[in-house]
């Protein structure tokens, strides 16, 4: 599903990666951990294929992805990763359904699809009931769900997410996590979480340490 071979990132004189080889298979929840600064993030924003590595090979789902031009780039990037932040970033001025419609209208899926998919994914995580709410009437916990099924609408290869329980109280996170491992075991959905949260990081699949721009073990 997803592969890196050799992957190199410098930030000016600071190399951040130094060779990061890699394998992710489907429907693997993977964590990956390390002390602030490690680089989890700019590896993250890597295998997204937000920014490019300066040396290396990125495989998703058999595509190399540092091969592809930039418009390319950005089209295969809406279909076949989903992204979940820390902050959710919901566009404050649409509805619930119309966040979670936009990657596949900016895909051309027809409306009336993506609106029955969008409908069918709020639903499974028992948001029928907010779908015409905006992000400012849903609660912290609601909005990083509403967050996820936006990053799933395009059944995308692989869910990136980064902290993405970082600004939830402990019932919301708790939920939260149980959502992804729900989606693994119902859908096979692939997830690279970056996180801090110990329990998380626990009960996923492999946990990944990156320290001083290396894998430690994996
Ligand atoms: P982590 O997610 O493990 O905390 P990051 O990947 O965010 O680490 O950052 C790793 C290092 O790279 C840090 O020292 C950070 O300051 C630096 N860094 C990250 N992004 C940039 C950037 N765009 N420009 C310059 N330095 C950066």
């Amino acid at each position: 599903m997803i592969k890196t071979e050799g992957i190199t990132k410098s930030f000016g004189s600071l190399q951040v990666l130094k060779g990061i080889d890699l394998t992710i298979g489907e429907g693997e929840v993977v964590a990956i951990v390390g002390p602030s600064g490690a680089g989890k993030t700019t590896l993250l924003q890597i295998v997204g294929t937000l920014d490019a590595p300066d040396s290396g090979k990125l495989y998703i789902n058999g595509t190399e992805t540092v091969r592809l031009s930039e418009e390319k780039l950005a089209a295969f990037r809406n279909k076949n990763i989903g992204f979940v932040f820390q902050f959710h970033q919901l566009l404050p001025e649409f509805t619930a359904l119309e966040n979670v419609m936009i990657p596949a209208l900016i895909a051309r899926e027809k409306p009336a699809v993506a609106e029955k998919r969008a409908k069918e994914i709020l639903d499974f995580m028992s948001l029928a009931d907010r779908m015409s709410h905006k992000p400012n009437e849903l609660s912290g916990g609601e909005k990083q769900r509403v967050a996820v099924a936006r990053a799933l609408i395009n059944n995308p290869s692989v869910i990136l997410a980064d902290e993405p329980s970082g600004s939830l109280d402990t019932r919301n996170k708790e939920e939260l996590h149980k959502l992804f491992f729900d989606l693994r075991d119902q859908m096979h959905q692939t997830f690279v979480i970056v996180t801090h949260d110990e329990q998380l990081a626990n009960d996923t699949d492999r946990v990944i340490h990156i320290k001083d721009g290396v894998i430690h073990n994996s």
